[in-house]
């Protein structure tokens, strides 16, 4: 991870070749179905435009009117990551392109063509040599198709740590991949050297007994590869994000997109969105739209309050704590009735860069905020557990809690202690709305069991799905047998510990 002062010169340059870059990748076929994709945007500016509809649109960039507010010299981080690699079984392990020959040896990975797999082979020679051993010849992938889903997933731990006793080495995250999202079929987990793979997601792999039932996931799946594949190519993109300054507190719509097109109206920088910038879009405003939509559901007096305080807890800096500005835009300027919106993040696995810390917390805000003294605080409380920065000084009686993807239902908690116990008394204590949001359908139940099971709260809203979950996919292993794709913030619940 670097960090840079903010240069919108060069920015703008790295982007444009960039934009050329993408456009040449393109192939026949895509560039076919942009055209007609444009056609039809000419007569859809007033709907909203999901995802899907926007799988074959070209990268777009963020339009520059922030260029506006750069004339001012205030010192501001920008911090750059570059998304690790994500290995998928059936997408090239140079270029992510589709992938048309696989590994003649270990069988596990794949490439676009035979001269990429020429240039990878002495990269991958070495954990090739261990794989085949440990996954073929020692048929190591011969039991997955007995194994229940538990087993299998224990299974392919253990695989990991064969393969790394025998390499002598930790693997990297995306090699563990290899191991964690097997080449085998998705519906029997058999290993042959003939598996086909889906020519529509170009992601699900069969056997010839299981061709059918995946239609379910195809369509994430296509967004699910759309987005690696352009992050791969690009980076992480930071999305326009649409700056309405409302006259009057906005309720949120129940829907994301309805909410985006309402706020961009007919920009074509939103009707031209990429589903990748699309997807980043969404999974920087999930946080702060969700709480937004917390408050309005929990928080009579939101259309009126000046000040707003939120705890997030368990947080954790890459997720909830970089995209910081989303909160000015999405949350303050949408409510003209509130001055002060103060964020504060608590969480033992909460630990920050190596950076000036009044840097990271400085916000840098439009000259509207400013000239009425708006403000968005931010303040850090790195490797503290919540019930311990309760007692402390820093501690200022919040209007909402947050827990974003918390699994309070999870015992291990943190270095193998349960510490949500005396965090879920300590939340519920201050009887203020608990928002709380999961990654799937099934684990906010056990969430809510596990609070009620040590405090004693009224349920504000019932578990229902997100609208303003993230929709860019993950691929979920802790539970793969019910939903091979994950997002975060899916599921939300809001609860009140009782007086
Ligand atoms: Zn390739
Ligand atoms: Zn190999
Ligand atoms: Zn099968
Ligand atoms: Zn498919
Ligand atoms: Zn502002």
């Amino acid at each position: 991870m670097g960090r840079r002062k903010r240069n919108p010169k060069r920015i703008f340059v790295t982007e444009k070749i960039c934009e050329r870059k993408v456009a040449e990748k393109l192939n026949f076929d895509e560039k076919e179905a942009i055209e007609e994709q444009k056609e039809e945007n000419l007569s859809i500016n007033e709907v909203a435009i999901d995802v899907y509809s926007r799988l074959k649109l070209p990268l777009v960039y963020p339009m520059q009117h922030r260029s506006l507010d750069d004339s001012d010299e205030e010192d501001t981080v920008e911090l750059n990551f570059w998304p690790r690699f994500v290995f998928v079984s059936n997408l090239c392990l140079i270029c992510m392109e589709r992938s048309q020959e696989t590994c003649k040896s270990c069988g596990m990975v794949s490439y676009c063509t035979v001269s990429h797999m020429k240039q990878d082979r002495p990269k991958h020679r070495g954990l090739c040599k261990v794989l085949t051993e440990v996954c073929q010849i020692e048929g190591g992938l011969s039991l997955l198709s007995e194994l229940n889903a538990d087993d299998y997933r224990v299974y392919r731990l253990k695989l990991i740590e064969i393969v790394q006793f025998h390499l002598d080495r930790p693997l990297q995250l995306w090699e563990k991949e290899i191991l964690l999202y097997p080449r085998v079929c998705c519906n029997c987990h058999r290993f042959s050297m003939t598996l086909k793979c889906c020519s529509v997601c170009g992601i699900g792999i069969f056997c010839e007994n299981h061709d059918d039932g995946h239609e379910e996931w195809c369509r994430e799946f296509q967004v699910f590869r759309r987005v690696l594949f352009m992050q791969h190519k690009n980076g992480y993109i930071e999305p326009e994000i649409p700056d309405t300054f409302q006259k009057e507190p906005l309720h949120l719509p129940d829907n994301f997109d309805l909410l985006v097109a309402q706020l961009y109206s007919r920009s074509t920088y939103y009707c031209n969105m990429d589903c990748y910038t699309y997807c980043s879009l969404f999974h920087i405003s999930s946080i702060p739209l969700t709480t937004l939509y917390s408050m309005q559901i929990s928080c009579e007096n939101w259309k009126s309050i000046d000040t707003f305080v939120i705890h997030v807890i368990g947080a954790e800096f890459q997720y909830e704590c970089i995209n910081l500005h989303v909160w000015e835009k999405l949350f303050l300027h949408l409510l003209p009735n509130l001055k002060h919106l103060k964020l504060m993040f608590v969480g033992p696995e909460l630990s920050l860069p190596t950076a000036p810390l009044d840097l990271l917390t400085a916000m840098k805000m439009c000259s509207l905020c400013k000239s009425s003294n708006r403000r968005v605080k931010v303040s850090f409380h790195p490797k503290q557990f919540y019930h311990d920065f309760c007692r402390s000084k820093q501690f200022i009686e919040p209007n909402l809690v947050c827990l974003f993807n918390p699994g309070l239902y999870r015992e291990t908690g943190f270095e193998g202690r349960d510490t949500w116990p005396e965090t879920i008394r300590e939340f519920c204590k201050i009887k203020v709305p608990v928002c709380v949001t999961s990654y799937t359908k099934q684990e906010i139940p056990r969430e809510m069991i596990r609070i009620k099971s040590i405090a004693d709260v009224e349920t504000i809203l019932e578990p229902r799905k997100n609208p303003f979950a993230s929709i860019k996919p993950d691929r979920n292993f802790v539970s793969d047998d019910t939903v091979p794709l994950i997002y975060k913030n899916y599921y939300l619940a809001i609860v009140k510990g009782k007086s």
